[in-house]
C-alpha cells in the first residue's frame, strides 16, 4: 500500500508516545520546527500497557500522527537482569498504541525497532532484508522479541487493513537525557558516570566486555531528525536503518571520551562482563538514497553529551 507524499505535518496534531525519553524528547525540541501541535504525556499519568487507557487518552486526544518511541530501555546488564518488564512492557506498549492508532483512524504512525534485533551473526554492515535470518543476539532477545513484534504488527496492519504505518531501526542512540546509571544505563552514559566518579575519587576504570565490540553512535538529535525527514518521505512497509554509517569500538569509544573528560587513571576490561553483539553497522544505504544523513560527527556529538551530563546532572 502506497500514499502520497511528502506527508504533511502542517497543522497536525502529534503524539510523540515516550516523550520523556532521550528520544522522545529530542523529537518533541525537533517538532518544535514543523508547524504542528505536539502532544507529550507523562508516564505517570497514562500507563500505555494499559489498553483501555491508551483508548480512552486516543479518544480525547484523536492525534493525527504518532512517532511510537515509548519504551522500557537500557544497556547490556539491564536487559539481562529484567528479561521479563523488555518483553512485556515493550510488547504491551506497542500493540496497545498500533491497534488504537488503527481503531481511531490515525493518518500516520512511525514505529521504532533497534539494531538489537537483528541477528547475531547478520551479514555487517546490516541490510534490512536480515531481519529474521538467524538467531537474535541472548543478551538482549527479550527487548528484540518484543520490538520484532511491534514491527511486524505495523507491517500487518498495512497490509490488512491500509494504515499508514512505517518502522525505523536506528544505530545505538546516545546523546542528551540519556540514563546516565552506572550500571543500568548504555555504553556512554555508563562511562561518562563511572569514569566522572574515577576522576572525584581515584581508581581503576572498569571496562565491561573485550572492549572488541564495535557499535555505530548515532546522535540523539540526529536520529529524531531522520524520523521527522521519514516520517515526511517515506510511505512502505519495508522498514528503514537509521544510523551514521560509521562504526567504532568500545576501546576507542574510551580513549575519546578520556580525552574529553580529562581522564588518564588506569583502566582494566572485564571479561566476566558480556560483550553482546561483536559487531552492529547498519547498511544505511536505503536512507542515504533517500536524501538524509547524519550531522553530527562522533567526537562533537560526546562533546555535547558530556557538556550536557556536567550541566543537567552531575551539578
Ligand atoms: P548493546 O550491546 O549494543 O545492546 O549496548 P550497550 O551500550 O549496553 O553495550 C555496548 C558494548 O559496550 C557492550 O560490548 C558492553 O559490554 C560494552 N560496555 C563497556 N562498558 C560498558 C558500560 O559501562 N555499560 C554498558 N552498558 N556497556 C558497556
Amino acid at each position: 500500500m502506497t500514499y502520497d507524499l511528502p506527508y504533511s505535518l502542517v497543522g497536525k496534531r502529534v503524539w510523540v508516545a515516550g516523550s520523556a525519553g532521550m528520544l522522545g524528547s529530542s523529537l518533541c525540541r525537533r517538532l518544535k520546527e514543523e508547524d504542528c501541535e505536539i502532544f507529550d504525556i507523562p508516564r505517570k499519568s497514562l500507563d500505555l500497557c494499559r489498553q483501555l487507557d491508551v483508548e480512552d487518552w486516543m479518544a480525547e486526544k484523536r492525534p493525527h500522527a504518532i512517532f511510537f518511541a515509548a519504551g522500557t530501555v537500557g544497556g547490556i546488564q539491564a536487559n539481562q537482569d529484567r528479561p521479563g518488564e523488555f518483553i512485556y512492557d515493550n510488547a504491551m506498549m506497542a500493540i496497545n498504541v498500533i491497534n488504537s492508532a488503527r481503531l481511531f483512524s490515525v493518518e500516520k504512525l512511525l514505529i521504532l525497532g533497534s539494531s538489537c534485533i537483528y541477528p547475531r551473526l547478520a551479514k555487517q554492515p546490516m541490510v534490512e532484508k536480515e531481519l529474521l535470518t538467524g538467531s537474535l543476539e541472548p543478551t538482549n532477545e527479550s527487548y528484540a522479541i518484543a520490538k520484532i513484534a511491534a514491527l511486524k504488527l505495523g507491517q500487518a496492519f498495512r497490509r490488512q487493513y491500509g494504515c499508514d504505518i512505517i518502522s525505523a531501526i536506528p544505530a545505538n542512540l546516545y546523546g542528551p537525557g540519556d540514563k546516565f546509571h552506572p550500571d543500568d544505563g548504555h555504553v556512554i552514559p555508563g562511562l561518562i558516570s563511572r569514569i566522572e566518579e574515577k576522576k572525584l575519587r581515584g581508581g581503576t576504570l572498569v571496562i565491561w566486555g573485550t572492549g572488541k565490540p564495535q557499535r555505530d553512535f548515532l546522535f540523539v538529535d540526529d536520529a529524531a531528525d531522520a524520523l521527522v525527514f521519514l516520517m515526511k518521505k517515506y510511505s512502505d512497509e519495508a522498514e528503514i536503518n537509521i544510523g551514521s554509517g560509521n562504526v567504532c569500538s568500545i576501546a576507542e569509544l574510551v580513549e575519546i571520551l578520556s580525552e574529553i573528560m580529562d581522564f588518564s587513571g588506569p583502566t582494566r576490561f572485564d571479561l566476566e562482563k558480556p560483550d553482546g553483539m561483536p559487531l552492529k553497522q547498519l547498511d544505511i544505504s536505503r536512507l542515504t538514497q533517500l536524501g538524509w544523513s547524519s550531522k553530527k560527527s562522533l567526537l562533537d556529538g560526546l562533546k555535547a553529551t558530556y557538556r550536557w551530563y556536567c550541566k543537567e546532572v552531575r551539578n
